[in-house]
């Protein structure tokens, strides 16, 4: 891993810069490369521009690690209305939630009864839900709590990381259970104990879990197969692969962050590939930012620009 790489995320859990980070006129300007803006209203603008382009959505509200169960409640209240509000829209936009925003820090039950209640108001909307993996201590909990939320709810899928030893595994239990599948690099810093400290080996990994993913077993299980990644190369092997066993679009999809290669998300698109963009908003998304400048640490360029006006 890069020192960069470290250091933004590092910073990205300092308490001091995740409290007062979003205030600084500079890395404001810097930050609306990746949202379009703080509101739901913002998210949504950008969502019907995008579905005018052939590109669906998935939305999330920006959030982590709450540890007052009534600022959970209040997030859990917000996705519900919001879901009725993309209902309202008529536009095909997916929400994907963290459960620490839910308060899985707090109690795992409080956070599974607001998962439960987000799950019954998407399928009532006729929605995926889509749950985040967070950094690897989550990983137990987030998979037990997404196979529970499965027995009652079709239409779930939760994200897997491909830099994570342990993933293989949990692939072939999630994926056989139907569960919704978006496979990622992972974003989090963690130990050669558990992830594999090579960017080489985690794209390699990658690309074997997604064959696994497009293989007979998943597919017959009806899980969805989503790749969650803006690695041009990684996305030609998939298609290629795909083409060699027959797979057509909308049997797996891409996922891609909002203002992220924006270019091949077009492209892919009028080329057939099912395309969609995560977008996000909120108010707190010092971490989650300081994630995205850790991918590619050029992106330090833009805020060192912008610190300039
Ligand atoms: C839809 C979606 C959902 C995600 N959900 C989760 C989640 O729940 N949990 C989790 O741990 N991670 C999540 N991630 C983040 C993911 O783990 C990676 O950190 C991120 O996608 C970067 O990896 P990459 O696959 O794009 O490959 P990389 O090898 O990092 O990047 C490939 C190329 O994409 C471009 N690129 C990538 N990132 C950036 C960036 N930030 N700015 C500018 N260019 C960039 C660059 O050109 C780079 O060379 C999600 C990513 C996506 C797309």
């Amino acid at each position: 891993m890069s020192v960069a790489r470290t250091v933004l995320l590092k910073i990205s859990d300092n308490q001091w810069l995740r409290a007062n980070g979003t205030k600084m006129p500079f890395v404001r300007r810097a930050v609306s490369k990746f949202m379009p803006g703080e509101s739901f209203d913002d998210m949504l603008v950008a969502a019907k521009a995008t579905a005018t382009e052939g590109i669906g959505a998935v939305f999330t509200r920006l959030g982590e690690n709450v540890k007052d169960r009534a600022e959970a409640d209040a997030v859990a209240r917000h996705y519900l209305e919001v879901i009725d509000r993309i209902r309202a829209a008529g536009i095909s936009c997916e929400p994907s939630i963290k459960l620490t925003q839910l308060g899985l820090d707090i109690d795992r039950e409080l956070a599974f009864g607001h998962l439960r209640a987000l799950a019954a108001r998407a399928q009532a909307a006729g929605s995926y839900l889509w749950i985040d993996m967070e950094q690897s201590s989550y990983v137990d909990v987030t998979l037990d709590l997404t196979r529970r939320l499965k027995h009652e709810f079709p239409a779930v899928g939760v994200c897997l990381q491909a830099y994570l030893f342990r993933t293989r595994q949990d692939l072939e239990d999630v994926a056989s259970r139907g569960i919704g599948v978006r496979l990622v690099k992972g974003a989090y810093n963690e130990p050669a104990s558990v992830a594999f400290p090579k960017k080489s080996d985690v794209d390699a990994n990658y690309l074997a879990l997604a064959q696994a993913m497009l293989s007979a077993g998943p597919r017959a299980a009806g899980s969805r197969a989503v790749f969650g990644t803006h690695d041009l190369d990684l996305i030609g092997a998939i298609r290629n692969h795909a083409q060699s066993i027959g797979l057509k679009p909308p049997a797996y999809e891409f996922h891609m962050l909002y203002g992220i290669q924006k270019a091949a998300q077009l492209r892919l698109t009028q080329d057939g590939a099912a395309v969609r963009v995560l977008i996000a908003y909120g108010e707190y998304w010092f971490p989650w930012y300081m994630r995205r400048l850790a991918e590619r640490p050029a992106n330090v360029w833009f805020v060192a620009k912008s610190l300039f006006g």
